[in-house]
């Protein structure tokens, strides 16, 4: 029976660049493994397979008796909902250490770089596996999504010598512009239902008991949501009701002005001031300079809930 990689809920282009570039190195070791993904795809990660001539990875929500390497989280509320009855022969990630436990020993790659791949790239060096061309191609796009384009605070100086050496396996030499067009891509929302926008980058945190829902929409000009902000308000409302959330956060991302807005619907009015020193006006706060989730976003908020 093969072992399967997978990576998050609402899976995002590192998660299925990651089971992919994964699944093919543990393959060629000798341990066939299969790419997995326990959702949709967005419109950024479906215009990088179809780029370098990927089918979709199988999709695959329970994993019961299955053997699994897991990558891009460590978090139980992010895995396979029965990952307790499967075996975890693996963990790569780049995200804070989550609650997952193993009743085995397992092999773990935990690093604080912009992405999966970058450490991924490092398991081929490792190994001393050629990675194909096509494969580097997926890896690239992944590193430049997930550090948007080397500007996040997350990005390292790992991550940028890692793109530049799959860009040169992938035959790529305006990686800059590719991650433009990826951008693009990600920044047309106009006919989009908006909880398809709200639910598009999601990831759902518990932080001291509390269940707090974080979603990102990262754009190249934040103007194209002004006819749609009152909408995404109304519906993280109604998220925030549905799931029994404490609290649901929408981050609009501009990559060009370098900052997000936040939308919030919280139980408690002061959350952005004592977490971030700055309050809302009209459920919606502006912070400069925060382009990362995991970096700017959680682990404030995390402390102040304690
Ligand atoms: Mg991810
Ligand atoms: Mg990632
Ligand atoms: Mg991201």
């Amino acid at each position: 029976m093969p072992a399967y990689v997978v990576g998050h809920k609402i899976p995002d282009s590192d998660s299925i660049a990651s089971a992919i570039a994964l699944s093919y190195l543990k393959t060629t070791l000798g341990e066939e493994t299969l790419p997995a993904r326990l959702g949709e795809l967005s419109p950024e990660t479906l215009f990088i397979l179809d780029k370098f001539g990927f089918e979709l990875p199988m999709l695959k929500t329970s994993y019961a008796g299955e053997e699994i390497y897991i990558v891009d989280h460590s978090d139980k509320v992010q895995g396979p909902d029965d990952i307790d009855e499967a075996t975890i022969l693996g963990i790569i990630d780049h995200h804070k250490l989550g609650d997952i436990t193993t009743s085995t020993p397992l092999e773990c790659w935990i690093r604080p770089v912009g992405c999966t791949n970058t450490i991924i790239k490092m398991m081929y060096d490792f190994h001393g596996v050629a990675i194909p061309k096509d494969i580097a191609g997926l890896m690239m796009c992944a590193i430049l999504s997930d550090t948007v384009i080397f500007k996040s605070p997350t990005c390292t100086t790992a991550d940028i010598k890692c793109v530049e050496a799959l860009a040169e396996i992938a035959g790529i030499e305006d990686f800059q512009g590719l991650g433009m067009d990826m951008f693009k891509v990600k920044s047309a929302v106009e006919g989009t239902p908006v909880r398809d926008l709200v639910m598009r980058d999601f990831k759902d945190f518990n932080m001291n008991g509390k269940k707090i829902g974080i979603g990102q929409l990262e754009v190249i000009d934040l103007a194209i949501f002004d006819e749609m902000k009152d909408d995404l308000q109304a519906d993280i409302a109604a998220l925030k009701a549905e799931g029994e959330r404490h609290s649901v956060l929408l981050l609009l991302t501009d990559i060009m002005k370098e900052g997000s807005e936040v939308l919030v619907a919280s139980d408690d009015s002061e959350l952005t001031l004592n977490a971030y020193g700055k309050a809302t006006s009209d459920g919606k706060v502006w912070l400069d300079g925060v382009l990362s989730r995991k970096k700017q976003v959680v682990p404030p908020l995390q402390d102040s809930l304690a």
